[in-house]
């Protein structure tokens, strides 16, 4: 199958308005006959439920949690982009989206980066309108700050709870549709699988996680919001809830999966500090605006700081290598999160690491205290040093705050065309469990924003499109062989994990399975420790389905069964991601093959041989086992020049 990226002809800047004046349109009455199901009630999941009920159709939107003010979109911390040029600094449309494709490492598609950085403007706008408490400045206008990868101030905060107060906006927006009638909302449902009738994509299974129940759900078209699977290395900042099983149920049914190695490794986290640990903290991006990242220019001196013989505060600054700033002049320590969490590695494994176990670098506010004072830092970050320090029990206005790089984002997901639909019609994705605008690194503060643009002012526009040749298919039905065979499935699935009766619980898989993606899928890799990762990953499949030990009933609430049902899921995501990253054989973003570097250990892209997206597809064979094929879609950049990034100088 080839694949058709669907890119509107014509001019970069032109090609957005022209697809919005001549979709194809659906009637205020036949909207009213239309049913769109929403799976996700994160940032991207609850603006599109929002915008598609106000246009009138009718949506079910689903979501795990209690209540949709509780997705993983809440804990986002440091900000949103928009390219509104407030601050004067020569900011723009062009820059936002040329700063975005080289921030990704020329691996994402000119197009619906440019729609993306468009459309930033007018989420802020439509923030605003729904009472988000941006921060102000003094004047009153909306301030912004840095994030890496940029020399302009565009991020719009909060403080450092923005996800927060977005996701309080898009709530309120979507609680007026339910007030309304034209939202129907179901919390505490896990969709289980993906229904197909004639080839389209027709409704879901989900699982009731309160009564147990396995429940059908049919409309026009489906829509996947359900975030990242970050959580497949176990250990990392995501919600604990964050899982890839929609994803991964919709790959099964057809859809292709795009890019799955392309995982971002975020260089300012709380490092592990134990065994048990089941989560990591991330300490924001933001936070890079006044600190400064530094370890020991002595190994000695470094020996001194693990075993606290020595405080931060007794080294002068010239025993201090500020390794961000000497490396990249131009960005410093604002350099995008893949370059500055491979510099950190690269210090610690060279012996310069700090903390306990030598795996932490400083990041140091004393000179901005110096230079600001306190009160404007506590008021910059304030909730964060708390954070902080309720976490470590050490008080960072006083002592450097100790971070390392963890895992937070999956710039893969399901592979989507420019309408943001799958390679299923009738199959959208949107927010985090897409792959489209971030090529092979995400730049900070763009996550929320592309969330919002998919679901405020992309998804209005391309499901009306594909819905006005729908209107003469009438009331989809759940009473078909298609819906009953899919809910069979996945009460067969839950049987077999109940009967396994073994002797390991969930977590020792997971824990195990984080442990071989860190170690072989993770921040640096090798031929050697993919093909390694692949053999253990499958084994440990092997192992799971024959020992694992899921308690309880399918009846009723289970904990230990939804856990057990996005394991097995990671377990199989875990091994395509482990494939795609053998097969890349280039370093690019937040993909780093150890056989691809330049001479002074940077990331070395081939962009002879791999500048295209990796697009997989799931065949069953006869024996029952999957089968991924790979196609590309290959990038042409037209707009932008393409090069190897630099972060030392601005001349490029
Ligand atoms: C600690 C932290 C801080 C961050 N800070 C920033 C920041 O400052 N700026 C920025 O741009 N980005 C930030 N990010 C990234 C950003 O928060 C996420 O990428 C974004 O919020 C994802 O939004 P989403 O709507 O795609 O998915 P999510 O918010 O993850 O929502 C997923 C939704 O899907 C539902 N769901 C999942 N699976 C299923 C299923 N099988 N069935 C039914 N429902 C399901 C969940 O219940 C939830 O409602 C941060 C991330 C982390 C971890």
């Amino acid at each position: 199958m080839a694949l058709n990226s669907k890119i509107p002809a014509g001019k970069l800047s032109e090609k957005w308005t022209n697809y919005k004046a001549t979709q194809n349109l659906v009637s205020p009455a036949n909207k009213r006959k239309m049913e769109v199901i929403v799976v996700g009630t994160g940032l991207a999941g609850a603006a599109a439920a929002a915008s598609l009920g106000e246009l009138g159709f009718n949506v079910k939107v689903f979501c795990i949690q209690d209540s949709p003010r509780r997705a993983h979109s809440i804990a986002a911390q440091g900000g949103i982009n928009a390219a509104k040029n407030y601050p004067n600094d020569g900011d723009s449309v062009f820059r936002l989206f040329q700063d975005t494709i080289k921030g990704g490492d020329f691996r994402a598609r000119e197009a619906n980066v440019y729609r993306l950085s468009e459309v930033s403007n007018l989420i802020i706008d439509q923030c605003v309108a729904q009472g988000v408490p941006f921060a102000r400045e003094y004047s009153g206008l909306l301030d912004n700050r840095s994030f890496g990868g940029a020399l302009v101030s565009r991020t719009f905060y909060a403080r450092g709870q923005t996800g927060q107060q977005l996701l309080l906006g898009a709530y309120g927006a979507l609680s007026k549709e339910i007030h309304k009638g034209s939202v129907q909302m179901f919390t505490r449902r896990e969709m289980l699988d993906l229904v197909l009738v004639d080839g389209r994509a027709r409704g879901i299974i989900t699982r009731n996680l309160l009564t147990g129940e396995i429940e059908k759900h049919a409309a026009h078209c489906v829509i996947v919001a359900t975030g990242g699977y970050g959580n497949v290395y176990f250990l990392s900042t995501n919600a604990m809830a964050s899982n890839g099983s929609a994803v991964w149920q919709c790959f099964k049914r057809g859809a292709f999966f795009a890019n799955p190695c392309f995982v971002q490794i975020h260089p300012t986290c709380i490092p592990v500090h134990g065994d048990y640990q089941s989560k990591l903290t991330l300490m924001s991006e933001s936070l890079r605006n006044d600190g400064r990242i530094w370890v020991p220019k002595r190994k000695e001196d470094a020996e001194k700081l693990r075993k606290k013989l020595l405080r931060p505060a007794d080294l002068q600054e010239n025993d201090r290598d500020y390794y961000l700033e000497r490396r990249y002049p131009a960005y410093g320590n604002l350099t995008p999160r893949d370059v500055a969490s491979r510099a950190a590695k690269e210090r610690c494994d060279a012996g310069y690491g700090v903390g306990e176990r030598g795996l932490a670098v400083y990041l140091d506010f004393a000179s901005a205290i110096r230079r600001l004072g306190k009160e404007i830092i506590a008021a910059r970050y304030g909730n964060l040093f708390q954070m902080y320090e309720k976490i470590t029990d050490e008080n960072p206005y006083q002592t450097p705050m100790m971070i390392y790089p963890a895992i937070h984002y999956t710039m893969g997901g399901l592979w989507v065309d420019y309408e943001l639909q799958t390679t299923i019609p009738g199959l959208f994705a949107a927010g985090e469990a897409n792959f489209s605008d971030h090529g092979a690194n995400r730049l900070g503060a763009s996550a929320l924003m592309q969330g919002l643009a998919d679901g405020y002012f992309v998804l209005p526009y391309t499901v009306q499109n594909y819905l006005a040749d729908q209107i003469e298919v009438g009331h989809i039905s759940t009473e078909s062989v298609e819906f009953e065979s899919a809910a069979q499935k996945v009460k067969e699935r839950i049987n077999k994990l109940l009967s396994c009766k073994g002797s390991h619980v969930v977590d020792y898989f997971h824990k195990k399975l984080g442990m071989t993606m860190w170690n072989d899928v993770g921040m640096s890799r090798n031929k050697a420790g993919l093909e390694r990762a692949i053999a253990d990953i499958n084994a440990l499949k092997t192992e799971f389905w024959n020992s694992v030990k899921v308690g309880g009933k399918s009846e009723g609430m289970n904990t230990e069964l939804e856990k057990a049902l996005r394991v097995a899921d990671f377990l199989e995501l875990g091994e395509l991601m482990a494939i795609d990253a053998l097969h890349r054989k280039e370093s690019c973003g937040g993909h780093f093959r150890e056989e691809s570097q330049t001479t002074e250990g940077e990331a070395l892209r081939r962009d002879d041989a791999f500048m295209y997206v990796a697009a997989y597809e799931c065949k069953e064979t006869k024996d029952n086992h999957a089968d991924y094929v790979l196609h590309k879609e290959a990038l042409a950049f037209e707009d932008v020049e393409v090069k190897m990034r630099n972060y030392a100088s601005v001349e490029d």
